[in-house]
């Protein structure tokens, strides 16, 4: 039988450890990809630190994948053996509920995620449902690429929902959403306000470089007043600081999937149609959308590497805000 090393999540508490298991057989309409690189995620946070639950287990993490396609399921015709593609978060949908059928299959009641309930991308193969992947813009290399398809997938669908009529958009947590939303909204004529943890300079400097219009702390006030903010950082009192700085009728957008809670605050910041909102997932039309507009501005992804027995020490260091950018996890990239 062969085999692939594999990076594996037992549960909540216990350390990654990496095995050799398996190579997993496509099954109808699947995929199997040899994978080159997979972003690291707060999302993979989340799951490792039990904050969502019920994870297939033992569980491969990852839902940034960048591989090639090597061996085609019964049925399986979209791709062509070793074209390039992107597996992102959403792995697939029943179809029929009722948010499937009305164009929200973000919000499905049967989804299968990537690197969560169907095993992920730190190893060295993975298989997907091809209807759910995605063709990758040339111009990206594997490493560049992987971050787009979370960080920059669901951070544009943020950003989307933050409206048309935006000039100055707030960024509350400066790292790999961020760090490619920024450049998008510069692109489309607004100013960025970036704000990070109190005291790190590194990310500020960082956001600066990126184009922001101002950076500092979230302790702060914001410089000028914003039109609308986005949450990137799993901070709930971000959300009270955003509303205070957010003009009338402003939208403050929850970006991740888990937050700590939301402390009480006056009515009168939400007052003056003032919205809150979370998002959740992404449909393929943002992947579509977004893959799109990425090399047109262009989008360039700011990687720290980690091979794949250095899972742990990624994840360790994204607790810590020890990097600027997106981590990646180089598989075997070219
Ligand atoms: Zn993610
Ligand atoms: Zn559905």
């Amino acid at each position: 039988m062969d085999t692939m090393r594999a990076v594996l999540f037992d549960a909540p508490g216990l350390p990654l450890r990496l095995a050799d298991i398996a190579i997993p057989q496509p099954g109808p309409g699947q995929v199997l990809i040899k994978v080159h690189a997979c972003g690291v995620c707060h999302t993979d946070l989340h799951i490792v630190d039990g904050e969502l639950s019920e994870p297939k287990l033992p569980l491969i993490l990852g839902h940034q994948i960048v591989g090639k396609v090597v061996q085609e399921g019964q049925g399986a015709i979209r791709f062509k053996g070793g074209e390039r593609i992107g597996v992102p978060w959403l792995g697939g949908t029943d179809g029929t509920c009722r948010y499937c059928v009305s164009g929200r299959e973000n919000l499905c009641d049967q989804p299968i995620f990537t690197g969560y309930n169907r095993d992920g991308g730190f190893a060295e193969y993975c298989l997907a449902d091809e209807r759910y992947c995605f063709p990758l813009p040339d111009g990206f290399s594997d490493l560049e690429a992987a971050p787009l398809l979370c960080a920059g997938l669901i951070g544009y669908r943020a950003y989307r929902m933050a409206g048309e009529s935006v000039k100055n958009l707030g960024i509350y947590g400066f790292g790999a959403a961020a760090h490619i939303i920024a450049q998008i909204a510069i692109f489309e004529g607004r100013k960025v306000f970036a704000f990070t943890r109190p005291g790190d300079k590194t990310a500020q400097e960082f956001a600066l470089h990126q184009g922001a219009d101002w950076a500092g702390d979230s302790s702060q006030p914001a410089p000028e007043s914003l039109d609308a903010a986005l949450i990137f950082a799993p901070v709930g009192s971000l959300v009270v600081s955003a509303l205070k700085a957010t003009n009338k009728g402003g939208v403050v957008v929850c970006g991740g999937i888990h937050m700590s809670d939301i402390p009480t605050f006056p009515y009168k910041y939400l007052w003056q149609e003032r919205v809150i909102r979370s998002i959740a997932n992404l449909t393929r039309q943002d992947g579509e959308e977004f893959l799109a507009l990425a090399p047109k501005v262009p989008v360039q992804t700011d990687v720290t590497t980690f091979p794949l027995e250095r899972v742990k020490d990624a994840l360790d260091q994204l607790r810590k805000g020890e990097f600027v950018g997106a981590a990646v996890i180089n598989i075997s990239s070219m």
